[in-house]
C-alpha cells in the first residue's frame, strides 16, 4: 500500500544527512562532555558546534542557547523560569487563547499558582489585534508569550510588530517558533525576541532535543537543577547525540530553507486548490495568506473531520484533525473554537501539513481519493440531506 505522510506539524522525519552526523555519538563518541579527560573532548567539541549552528540560524550568540529535552520543556523553562526570577517586579502574564498545550496549560498552571493570565482572544482568521496586546500591558506584566506560528491552522503572528510593542514597554517577549524554525527566516535581534523556543522533531532531527534561545542579560531560574551544564541554567548530563541532530538540522534548514519553502508552498497550494475545485462545502481554516508554506487546515462541512482520517488512513494517507496533542478526545480544537468557527464546522477539521519529501504524486493521489471518501460520508450524513433538501 502506498504511504503518504502529510502530517509533518505533528513530527518529521529524521534528514538522512541528521542520521548519519548524530551516528559517532552514539556509537564511538559516548563520553561524557562534563569529564575533563580524552573521552569527553570529542562530544564537548561537538555540542559547542551544534550551539553555533542553533544560534546561526536565529540570528544569536552561542552562548544564547540552551538546550532542552524538547518544545515543551522550553516552553516551561521560559514561562515558568522568567515568573520566577521577576516575581519581584510583577505578577502579570500575557498569552493567547490559540497556543500549544505546553504553552496554555503552563500558563493556566500559573494562575493556580497566584499568577494572572491574560488570554487574548483572536479573530477568524486567528489573528491578535495588536491594540488590545499593547492595552493589556500593565506595570505589573513580567512576560508576553505569544507564539511565531500556529501549529493547527499556521497562521503566523505580527511577531515583528509584538516585539516592538512589548520592547518599548520594557516587557520580555517569550515567543514559541517550534513550527516557525527553517520555515520562516527567523533573526530573534532584529525581531526583539527575548526568549524563543524550538524543538527537533519538528525539524528533521529526531525526538528528545529542543533548545531555548535566552537573550543575554535576561534573567531565568532553572526548571531542572543539579549539575553546571548549559552554563547553569539546565541540569543533566547532555544529550550529546540529539543536540548534534539538531545542530545539523538548523544547519541544513540555513542552507536548503529557501528551495524547500518554495518546493513546499507549490505543492500545498495545489493541494487547498485541487481541493476547492473537486469539493463543495470546504472552508479554510487559518489567515489565507499569512500562513506557514507547510499548513492547510480545511473543515468539510457535514462531516466529521475524524472519519475522514480514518478513511484517509485506510488508503495510506496520514493526515490529522489537529494537534497529535488533543487528537483521542471529543473536543474540538481550543484553536478553532477561539477562532469563533462554529462546533459543527470544526468538528469537520482535517490538518494536512506537507515536509520536503512529499510529491506531486502524493498530492494527485490525495486529490484522486479524497474527493469520493467526501462524498461517500456526506452520503451518510443526517445534516447534508437537510442541506440538499
Ligand atoms: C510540537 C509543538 C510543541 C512541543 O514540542 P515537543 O518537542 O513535541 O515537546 C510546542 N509548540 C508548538 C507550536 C508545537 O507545534
Amino acid at each position: 500500500m502506498k504511504r503518504i505522510y502529510l502530517d509533518h506539524n505533528a513530527t518529521t522525519p529524521v534528514h538522512p544527512e541528521v542520521f548519519e552526523a548524530m551516528v559517532p555519538y552514539l556509537k564511538d563518541e559516548w563520553g561524557n562532555p562534563s569529564s575533563i579527560h580524552w573521552a569527553a573532548r570529542e562530544p564537548k567539541k561537538a555540542i559547542d558546534s551544534a550551539r553555533e549552528k542553533v544560534a546561526a540560524l536565529l540570528g544569536c550568540e552561542a552562548n544564547e542557547i540552551v538546550f532542552t529535552s524538547c518544545g515543551s520543556e522550553s516552553n516551561n523553562f521560559a514561562i515558568k523560569g522568567v515568573a520566577d526570577a521577576l516575581r519581584g517586579k510583577g505578577n502579570h502574564i500575557i498569552t493567547t487563547s490559540v497556543e500549544h498545550p505546553s504553552v496554555l496549560n503552563t500558563c493556566k498552571f500559573m494562575e493556580r499558582e497566584g499568577w494572572e493570565v491574560t488570554f487574548l482572544p483572536v479573530d477568524p482568521y486567528g489573528m491578535i489585534d495588536l491594540d488590545q496586546l499593547r492595552d493589556s500591558i500593565t506595570d505589573k506584566t513580567i512576560l508576553v508569550s505569544i507564539m511565531f506560528a500556529n501549529n493547527e491552522t499556521g497562521t503566523i503572528f505580527p511577531v515583528e510588530e509584538i516585539g516592538k510593542i512589548t520592547r518599548e514597554k520594557g516587557v520580555l517577549f517569550h515567543c514559541d517558533a517550534v513550527q516557525a524554525v527553517g520555515k520562516v527566516p527567523i533573526d530573534v535581534k532584529r525581531l526583539n525576541i527575548d526568549l524563543l523556543s524550538l524543538s527537533g522533531h519538528k525539524l528533521y532531527a529526531p525526538k528528545g532535543v529542543g533548545a531555548l534561545y535566552v537573550r543575554r542579560g535576561v534573567r531565568i531560574t532553572p526548571l531542572i537543577h543539579g549539575g553546571h551544564q548549559e552554563r547553569n541554567r539546565r541540569a543533566g548530563t547532555e544529550n550529546v547525540a540529539g543536540i548534534v541532530a539538531l545542530g545539523k538540522a538548523c544547519e541544513i534548514a540555513m542552507r536548503d530553507m529557501d528551495e524547500e519553502v518554495a518546493h513546499i508552498t507549490r505543492l500545498r497550494d495545489k493541494l487547498e486548490k485541487g481541493i476547492m475545485e473537486r469539493i463543495e462545502h470546504v472552508k479554510l481554516n487559518g489567515h489565507p495568506t499569512k500562513r506557514l508554506p507547510t499548513t492547510l487546515n480545511v473543515s468539510f462541512m457535514y462531516i466529521e473531520g475524524e472519519s475522514i482520517l480514518l478513511n484517509l488512513d485506510m488508503k495510506g494517507v496520514a493526515a490529522s484533525s489537529g494537534s497529535a496533542c488533543t487528537s483521542g478526545s471529543l473536543e474540538p480544537s481550543h484553536v478553532l473554537m477561539a477562532m469563533g468557527v462554529p462546533p459543527e464546522i470544526a468538528h469537520g477539521s482535517v490538518r494536512f501539513s506537507l515536509g520536503r519529501d512529499n510529491t506531486d504524486e502524493d498530492i494527485d493521489y490525495v486529490l484522486e481519493i479524497l474527493p469520493p471518501i467526501v462524498e461517500r460520508l456526506r452520503s451518510m450524513s443526517p445534516l447534508y440531506a437537510k442541506v440538499k433538501g
